[in-house]
């Protein structure tokens, strides 16, 4: 059995207050979930709908759910009545389809904007410039059942230290100029979700809020 709750303590000792840790729980079976339960963690996130789903109705009913994969459109539905918070959104066509089955839950579901500043040409995400131009449109403000609170962001993935540290502060200096534009009098807006396993303590340098931990707690994914 892979020590996970040995890992999972390792790694929430490295974290300074205010940083919570998002448990990435994808390809790992329901029973890593429930050790790290067990230790008192209760975000997980998971990057497929019919994985997240099926874990849904066999884990306890308190763990909070973070979708951080792409997400299509048409999934959405499947996922509003429970997910607490998407990580990855991508799209105001995205946007506007979780406004719409948020609503038909009665919910409202807390999103984060998906960056894209890593150079690997396959990562989703806006750009910067994307990303000022969804929210200068203004179309977010009529939308009751989505809370936009903050930015996620995947780095390039290479050992390069100072690559890594010039993305991350690229998508901190991002935060703080859209948090002042646009979100000055909301204190929801305050997430920035950065930081993996070969790359957390960089991205907590820079003003992380919200690891995504996956392999460092619970071994290597075997896909
Ligand atoms: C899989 C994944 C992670 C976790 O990656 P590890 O290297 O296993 O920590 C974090 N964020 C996203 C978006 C992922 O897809």
């Amino acid at each position: 059995m892979y020590p996970v709750k040995e890992k999972l303590r390792e790694v929430l000792a490295t974290l300074p207050d205010g940083v919570r840790l998002v448990a990435i729980s994808k390809y790992h079976p329901s029973s890593f979930i429930m050790e790290a339960y067990d230790e008192g963690q209760r975000i997980f996130g998971e990057s497929h709908e019919q994985e997240l789903a099926s874990k849904v109705k066999e884990l306890p009913q308190d763990i909070e759910w973070h979708f951080i994969g792409h997400l299509q459109t048409n999934k959405v539905k499947y996922i509003a009545p429970y997910i607490s918070m998407i990580e990855a959104v991508d799209s105001l066509r995205l946007l506007r389809e979780i406004e719409k089955q948020a609503a038909r839950c009665d919910r409202v579901i807390k999103v984060l904007l998906e960056l894209h500043i890593a150079e690997e040409a396959t990562k989703y995400g806006l750009t910067p410039d994307d990303c000022r131009q969804l929210l200068d449109d203004g179309e977010w403000r009529t939308m009751s059942h989505v809370q936009i609170c903050g930015l996620m962001m995947m780095a390039s993935f290479t050992d390069d230290e100072e690559q890594l540290c010039r993305e991350f502060q690229t998508a901190k200096d991002l935060f703080d100029e859209l948090k002042q534009k646009h979100f000055a009098d909301d204190p929801a807006f305050c997430e920035r979700s950065w930081g993996m396993s070969d790359d957390y303590p960089l991205a907590v340098s820079h003003g992380s809020t919200m690891v995504r931990i996956g392999t460092a707690i619970f071994g290597p994914r075997v896909y």
